[in-house]
Protein backbone atom coordinates (compact mmCIF):
# COMPACT_ATOMS: atom_id res chain seq x y z
CA UNK A 1 0.00 0.00 0.00
CA UNK A 2 1.24 3.34 -0.77
CA UNK A 3 0.80 6.28 1.40
CA UNK A 4 2.10 9.45 1.58
CA UNK A 5 1.42 9.52 5.66
CA UNK A 6 3.56 7.11 7.91
CA UNK A 7 1.33 4.27 9.59
CA UNK A 8 2.86 4.97 12.91
CA UNK A 9 1.08 8.51 13.37
CA UNK A 10 -2.65 7.05 12.31
CA UNK A 11 -5.08 6.51 15.14
CA UNK A 12 -5.42 2.34 16.26
CA UNK A 13 -8.65 1.01 15.26
CA UNK A 14 -7.69 -2.48 16.52
CA UNK A 15 -6.00 -2.65 20.05
CA UNK A 16 -4.90 -6.34 21.36
CA UNK A 17 -2.72 -6.50 24.64
CA UNK A 18 -1.76 -9.54 26.01
CA UNK A 19 -4.20 -11.96 25.28
CA UNK A 20 -4.62 -15.56 26.61
CA UNK A 21 -7.10 -18.22 25.73
CA UNK A 22 -6.94 -21.64 26.38
CA UNK A 23 -9.82 -24.40 25.45
CA UNK A 24 -9.50 -27.12 29.05
CA UNK A 25 -5.86 -27.78 29.36
CA UNK A 26 -4.91 -26.27 25.89
CA UNK A 27 -3.30 -23.25 26.12
CA UNK A 28 -4.14 -21.97 22.93
CA UNK A 29 -2.81 -17.53 22.97
CA UNK A 30 -0.12 -17.30 26.06
CA UNK A 31 -0.11 -13.50 25.61
CA UNK A 32 -0.24 -11.62 21.98
CA UNK A 33 -0.43 -7.68 21.56
CA UNK A 34 -0.44 -5.86 18.34
CA UNK A 35 -2.63 -2.78 16.75
CA UNK A 36 -3.65 -2.38 13.36
CA UNK A 37 -3.82 0.95 12.35
CA UNK A 38 -6.15 2.74 10.58
CA UNK A 39 -5.19 1.74 6.58
CA UNK A 40 -3.18 -1.10 7.63
CA UNK A 41 -3.13 -4.25 6.33
CA UNK A 42 -1.84 -7.31 9.19
CA UNK A 43 -1.52 -10.90 8.19
CA UNK A 44 -1.32 -13.42 10.46
CA UNK A 45 0.33 -16.43 9.73
CA UNK A 46 1.47 -19.38 10.81
CA UNK A 47 0.82 -23.20 10.99
CA UNK A 48 -2.45 -25.06 11.02
CA UNK A 49 -3.59 -24.81 15.03
CA UNK A 50 -1.05 -22.05 15.93
CA UNK A 51 -4.21 -20.30 16.81
CA UNK A 52 -4.59 -17.67 14.18
CA UNK A 53 -8.65 -18.62 14.01
CA UNK A 54 -8.92 -18.21 17.84
CA UNK A 55 -7.41 -14.82 18.17
CA UNK A 56 -9.17 -13.31 14.99
CA UNK A 57 -12.30 -14.75 16.64
CA UNK A 58 -11.69 -12.56 20.16
CA UNK A 59 -11.18 -9.33 18.41
CA UNK A 60 -14.88 -9.68 17.57
CA UNK A 61 -15.31 -11.78 21.27
CA UNK A 62 -16.79 -14.78 19.40
CA UNK A 63 -14.25 -16.62 21.76
CA UNK A 64 -14.23 -14.58 24.67
CA UNK A 65 -10.08 -14.13 25.73
CA UNK A 66 -9.20 -15.48 29.42
CA UNK A 67 -6.94 -12.77 29.90
CA UNK A 68 -6.15 -9.24 28.45
CA UNK A 69 -7.61 -6.63 26.26
CA UNK A 70 -9.08 -5.75 22.75
CA UNK A 71 -10.56 -2.29 21.75
CA UNK A 72 -11.96 -0.98 18.76
CA UNK A 73 -11.01 2.51 18.35
CA UNK A 74 -9.47 3.19 21.92
CA UNK A 75 -12.38 1.53 23.23
CA UNK A 76 -12.39 -1.72 25.61
CA UNK A 77 -14.27 -4.16 24.65
CA UNK A 78 -15.97 -4.69 29.12
CA UNK A 79 -15.70 -8.34 29.45
CA UNK A 80 -16.48 -9.40 33.73
CA UNK A 81 -15.75 -12.57 35.79
CA UNK A 82 -12.57 -14.92 35.82
CA UNK A 83 -11.54 -17.45 33.53
CA UNK A 84 -13.43 -19.87 32.50
CA UNK A 85 -16.41 -18.08 32.98
CA UNK A 86 -15.04 -14.86 31.46
CA UNK A 87 -17.87 -13.21 29.79
CA UNK A 88 -18.98 -9.56 27.91
CA UNK A 89 -20.54 -7.55 30.62
CA UNK A 90 -21.95 -4.87 28.11
CA UNK A 91 -24.42 -6.89 25.43
CA UNK A 92 -25.09 -3.04 24.07
CA UNK A 93 -21.31 -2.21 23.55
CA UNK A 94 -20.69 -5.31 21.71
CA UNK A 95 -23.88 -5.41 19.58
CA UNK A 96 -22.09 -1.88 18.64
CA UNK A 97 -18.97 -3.11 18.44
CA UNK A 98 -19.80 -5.80 16.24
CA UNK A 99 -21.33 -3.13 13.68
CA UNK A 100 -17.48 -2.09 13.20
CA UNK A 101 -16.62 -5.29 12.14
CA UNK A 102 -16.42 -7.02 8.72
CA UNK A 103 -15.91 -10.51 9.36
CA UNK A 104 -15.26 -12.93 6.24
CA UNK A 105 -14.68 -16.74 7.06
CA UNK A 106 -13.49 -19.48 5.17
CA UNK A 107 -17.19 -21.01 4.47
CA UNK A 108 -19.41 -18.64 3.14
CA UNK A 109 -22.25 -18.72 5.37
CA UNK A 110 -24.81 -17.00 2.97
CA UNK A 111 -28.30 -17.65 3.52
CA UNK A 112 -29.08 -20.25 1.63
CA UNK A 113 -33.26 -19.09 1.00
CA UNK A 114 -32.49 -15.35 0.24
CA UNK A 115 -30.97 -14.05 -3.00
CA UNK A 116 -27.38 -12.58 -3.18
CA UNK A 117 -28.58 -9.01 -3.16
CA UNK A 118 -30.60 -9.79 -0.13
CA UNK A 119 -27.97 -11.27 2.01
CA UNK A 120 -26.19 -8.42 1.13
CA UNK A 121 -29.02 -5.80 2.35
CA UNK A 122 -29.91 -8.20 5.46
CA UNK A 123 -27.70 -6.55 8.42
CA UNK A 124 -27.90 -2.69 6.75
CA UNK A 125 -31.57 -2.98 6.63
CA UNK A 126 -32.66 -5.36 9.63
CA UNK A 127 -29.44 -4.33 12.14
CA UNK A 128 -28.53 -0.82 11.36
CA UNK A 129 -32.21 -0.23 10.21
CA UNK A 130 -31.44 2.49 7.09
CA UNK A 131 -33.37 3.21 4.74
CA UNK A 132 -34.30 0.12 2.06
CA UNK A 133 -33.95 2.48 -1.55
CA UNK A 134 -30.57 3.71 -0.23
CA UNK A 135 -29.22 0.08 1.17
CA UNK A 136 -30.20 -1.34 -2.01
CA UNK A 137 -27.97 1.11 -4.22
CA UNK A 138 -25.00 0.59 -1.64
CA UNK A 139 -25.57 -3.31 -1.96
CA UNK A 140 -25.96 -2.90 -6.31
CA UNK A 141 -22.71 -1.10 -5.89
CA UNK A 142 -20.82 -3.42 -3.22
CA UNK A 143 -22.03 -6.14 -5.79
CA UNK A 144 -20.38 -4.36 -8.52
CA UNK A 145 -17.27 -3.74 -7.34
CA UNK A 146 -16.68 -7.57 -6.35
CA UNK A 147 -17.80 -8.13 -9.85
CA UNK A 148 -20.96 -10.09 -9.67
CA UNK A 149 -23.60 -7.42 -10.21
CA UNK A 150 -25.43 -9.72 -12.87
CA UNK A 151 -25.57 -12.31 -9.86
CA UNK A 152 -27.95 -9.93 -7.74
CA UNK A 153 -30.80 -11.72 -8.26
CA UNK A 154 -29.43 -15.04 -8.15
CA UNK A 155 -29.04 -17.52 -4.87
CA UNK A 156 -26.21 -18.69 -3.44
CA UNK A 157 -26.33 -22.18 -4.98
CA UNK A 158 -26.12 -20.67 -8.28
CA UNK A 159 -22.73 -19.35 -7.88
CA UNK A 160 -19.10 -20.39 -7.72
CA UNK A 161 -17.34 -20.76 -4.40
CA UNK A 162 -15.32 -18.46 -5.68
CA UNK A 163 -18.90 -16.05 -6.60
CA UNK A 164 -20.29 -16.73 -3.43
CA UNK A 165 -16.88 -15.12 -1.19
CA UNK A 166 -17.58 -12.51 -3.05
CA UNK A 167 -20.81 -11.91 -2.14
CA UNK A 168 -19.85 -12.80 1.27
CA UNK A 169 -17.34 -9.60 1.03
CA UNK A 170 -19.90 -7.75 -0.34
CA UNK A 171 -22.40 -8.56 2.99
CA UNK A 172 -19.57 -7.63 4.92
CA UNK A 173 -18.47 -4.42 3.21
CA UNK A 174 -22.09 -3.33 3.34
CA UNK A 175 -22.41 -2.25 7.01
CA UNK A 176 -19.70 -0.14 6.32
CA UNK A 177 -17.19 -1.40 9.34
CA UNK A 178 -13.74 0.30 10.55
CA UNK A 179 -12.00 -3.02 9.81
CA UNK A 180 -12.84 -6.03 7.98
CA UNK A 181 -11.36 -9.76 9.47
CA UNK A 182 -10.45 -12.54 7.11
CA UNK A 183 -10.29 -15.82 8.31
CA UNK A 184 -8.59 -17.79 5.40
CA UNK A 185 -11.02 -16.35 2.83
CA UNK A 186 -9.55 -18.70 0.31
CA UNK A 187 -9.02 -22.08 1.60
CA UNK A 188 -12.54 -23.69 0.83
CA UNK A 189 -11.94 -22.30 -3.32
CA UNK A 190 -10.21 -24.42 -6.22
CA UNK A 191 -7.05 -22.26 -7.28
CA UNK A 192 -8.48 -20.99 -10.13
CA UNK A 193 -11.24 -18.83 -8.40
CA UNK A 194 -9.21 -18.08 -5.30
CA UNK A 195 -7.71 -15.41 -8.18
CA UNK A 196 -10.54 -13.89 -8.23
CA UNK A 197 -11.10 -13.36 -3.95
CA UNK A 198 -7.99 -11.76 -3.87
CA UNK A 199 -8.19 -9.44 -6.25
CA UNK A 200 -11.15 -8.29 -4.67
CA UNK A 201 -9.16 -8.18 -0.65
CA UNK A 202 -6.42 -6.60 -2.82
CA UNK A 203 -8.68 -3.79 -4.08
CA UNK A 204 -9.66 -2.74 -0.48
CA UNK A 205 -6.48 -3.04 0.46
CA UNK A 206 -5.09 -0.62 -2.61
CA UNK A 207 -7.87 1.61 -1.23
CA UNK A 208 -6.69 1.93 2.62
CA UNK A 209 -9.01 -0.25 4.45
CA UNK A 210 -7.90 -1.37 7.75
CA UNK A 211 -7.92 -5.05 7.55
CA UNK A 212 -6.46 -8.44 9.40
CA UNK A 213 -6.15 -11.12 7.34
CA UNK A 214 -5.16 -14.97 8.50
CA UNK A 215 -3.57 -16.65 4.95
CA UNK A 216 -1.90 -19.87 4.22
CA UNK A 217 -0.85 -17.66 1.27
CA UNK A 218 2.57 -16.44 1.81
CA UNK A 219 3.32 -14.59 -1.77
CA UNK A 220 -0.49 -12.79 -1.03
CA UNK A 221 0.27 -11.87 2.44
CA UNK A 222 3.47 -10.61 0.86
CA UNK A 223 1.92 -8.48 -1.98
CA UNK A 224 -1.05 -7.00 0.28
CA UNK A 225 0.41 -6.40 3.60
CA UNK A 226 1.68 -3.62 5.42
CA UNK A 227 2.94 -5.50 8.65
CA UNK A 228 2.89 -10.00 9.05
CA UNK A 229 2.74 -11.80 12.52
CA UNK A 230 3.73 -14.83 12.67
CA UNK A 231 2.28 -16.77 15.35
CA UNK A 232 4.10 -20.06 16.64
CA UNK A 233 2.63 -22.16 19.61
CA UNK A 234 0.20 -18.92 20.96
CA UNK A 235 2.76 -16.55 20.53
CA UNK A 236 4.45 -13.82 17.93
CA UNK A 237 7.23 -15.44 17.17
CA UNK A 238 8.43 -12.94 14.74
CA UNK A 239 6.47 -9.26 13.06
CA UNK A 240 7.99 -6.94 10.94
CA UNK A 241 6.85 -5.50 7.20
CA UNK A 242 6.93 -8.09 4.23
CA UNK A 243 10.45 -7.17 3.58
CA UNK A 244 11.74 -8.16 6.76
CA UNK A 245 9.57 -11.08 7.78
CA UNK A 246 9.72 -12.99 4.33
CA UNK A 247 13.11 -11.33 2.73
CA UNK A 248 15.37 -11.05 6.43
CA UNK A 249 13.80 -14.07 8.44
CA UNK A 250 15.23 -14.10 11.24
CA UNK A 251 13.37 -16.83 13.61
CA UNK A 252 14.59 -20.40 12.72
CA UNK A 253 10.94 -21.75 12.96
CA UNK A 254 9.78 -18.77 10.85
CA UNK A 255 12.43 -20.52 8.16
CA UNK A 256 11.11 -24.05 8.60
CA UNK A 257 7.23 -22.94 8.03
CA UNK A 258 8.56 -20.77 5.17
CA UNK A 259 10.01 -23.43 3.82
CA UNK A 260 7.28 -25.71 4.52
CA UNK A 261 4.95 -23.68 2.85
CA UNK A 262 6.64 -23.20 -0.58
P1 LIG B 1 -5.40 -22.02 13.44
O1 LIG B 1 -6.50 -21.14 12.96
O2 LIG B 1 -4.09 -21.33 13.54
O3 LIG B 1 -5.29 -23.29 12.64
P2 LIG B 1 -7.09 -22.37 15.76
O4 LIG B 1 -7.15 -21.07 16.43
O5 LIG B 1 -8.26 -22.78 14.94
O6 LIG B 1 -5.74 -22.48 14.93
O7 LIG B 1 -6.89 -23.52 16.82
C1 LIG B 1 -5.83 -23.52 17.75
C2 LIG B 1 -5.98 -24.73 18.65
O8 LIG B 1 -7.13 -24.57 19.46
C3 LIG B 1 -6.18 -26.04 17.91
O9 LIG B 1 -5.49 -27.04 18.60
C4 LIG B 1 -7.67 -26.26 17.98
O10 LIG B 1 -7.99 -27.61 17.93
C5 LIG B 1 -8.03 -25.66 19.32
N1 LIG B 1 -9.40 -25.09 19.36
C6 LIG B 1 -9.87 -24.08 18.61
N2 LIG B 1 -11.14 -23.79 18.92
C7 LIG B 1 -11.50 -24.66 19.90
C8 LIG B 1 -12.69 -24.89 20.66
N3 LIG B 1 -13.78 -24.13 20.48
N4 LIG B 1 -12.66 -25.86 21.59
C9 LIG B 1 -11.56 -26.62 21.78
N5 LIG B 1 -10.41 -26.46 21.11
C10 LIG B 1 -10.37 -25.50 20.18
MG1 LIG C 1 -7.81 -21.24 11.36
Amino acid sequence: MTQAEPLVSKPSVVAIRDLHKSFGALEVLKGISFEAREGEVVSLIGSSGSGKSTLLRCINMLEVPDQGSVSIDAEEIRLRGRPPHRQIADEHQIRRIRSELGMVFQSFNLWAHLSILDNVMEAPLVVQKRPRAEVEAEALAMLAKVGIAEKAHAYPNQLSGGQQQRAAIARALCINPRVMLFDEPTSALDPELEVEVLRVIKLLADEGRTMILVTHDMEFARSVSDRVIFLHQGLIEEEGTPDQVFGATRSARLKQFLNAAS
